[in-house]
């Protein structure tokens, strides 16, 4: 098990990494039934702060709702928590993992009595795709397997089971030499990467697929919608054809792990000329939020004190 930080946060108090523990017949392990959130920490100019925190820890409530998780906690308890366990670590610039799954109880799918866990990772983090991501690109494919189809498993919840898609989009297309498999809906229009929301820009026009498009809406495609919204371009969620990929002029992730990260290629296709006005631009705007450059204008920033 490798050590990241020297305490988790579990069950209400914080306990050493190592004793962080789960009991092997967790209703979670097997039925894949957890919630969870990642959350980035920044360094800023007025020390470390954490990015959006109560819009995670909201959805990570509505997505608790979904799958019946009874919380012990309040959302403003759990964002204090999330704190603690940053300072506790001594988290300067880093990730944090909140997650919440049924523990070991009666066995059976359905069980409902069984006890609910939470508990609060933080540790230090770099880039996700790979140095040089945010600044050369990466390369993507389209993925052979499609994303989860409506009213099954729901994409709009962040839920553990759900990564089971985005585990076989990522080692195929990692199988395959690329950065970063991008999956379509069961209808064949553009969906999301295995962890990452995506937009298209051609022709001076940006899109992104919408939320009914087997996506998670995810809170740094939020951010970019709004600091583009600053900058003056205004964005198109609607649905995409696959084709979109091959004609755009840039193509860019978002997620809190990939933060913004440009497409480099798609399927082989270089993308547009190598030139990205616009995904510089929000990669600035966001960036800046961070370095002091961008106002935090909408309140994004939790400092920790
Ligand atoms: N889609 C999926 C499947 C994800 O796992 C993530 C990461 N949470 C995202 C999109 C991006 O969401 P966010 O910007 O909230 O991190």
């Amino acid at each position: 098990m490798t050590k990241r930080a020297d305490h988790i946060w579990m069950d209400g108090s914080l306990r050493r990494w190592e004793d962080a523990t789960v009991h092997v017949m967790s209703h979670a392990l097997h039925y894949g039934s957890s919630v969870f959130e990642g959350i980035r920490v920044y360094e800023t100019p007025d020390g470390p702060a954490v990015f959006r925190l109560e819009d995670h820890i909201a959805r990570l409530f509505k997505s608790a709702r979904l799958y019946r998780i009874e919380w012990p906690y309040t959302q403003e308890e759990l964002v204090e928590a999330c704190r603690e366990t940053v300072r506790a670590n001594g988290i300067k610039c880093g990730y944090i993992r909140p997650l919440a799954f049924r523990g070991a109880g009666p066995i059976g799918v359905c069980a409902r009595d069984t006890p609910i866990h939470v508990i609060i990772a933080a540790f230090p983090w770099g880039v996700y795709l790979g140095d040089g991501a945010l600044e050369n690109g990466v390369d993507v494919c389209v993925s052979s397997w499609n994303r989860l189809a409506p009213n099954t498993v729901p994409p709009g919840m962040k839920a553990g089971g759900n990564y089971l898609s985005s585990i076989l989009i990522g080692y195929e297309a990692k199988d395959r030499g690329f950065h970063e498999g991008i999956g379509l809906g069961r209808d064949g229009l553009l969906s999301e990467g295995s962890g990452e929301n995506l937009f298209l820009v051609e022709d001076g026009v940006i899109r992104t697929p919408p939320g009914a498009a087997s996506i998670l809406k995810g809170i740094t495609r939020d951010t970019a919608i709004k600091l583009l919204a600053d900058l003056g371009h205004a964005v198109i969620e609607q649905p995409l054809p696959r084709e979109a990929l091959y004609t755009c002029d840039e193509a860019f992730f978002t997620g809190t792990a990939v933060e913004i990260t440009p497409i480099r290629s798609i399927d082989g296709f270089t993308v547009g000329n190598g030139e990205r006005p616009v995904t510089r631009a929000v990669q600035k705007a966001f960036f800046g939020l961070f370095d002091g450059s961008t106002p935090d204008s909408q309140g994004w920033l939790n400092h920790i004190g």
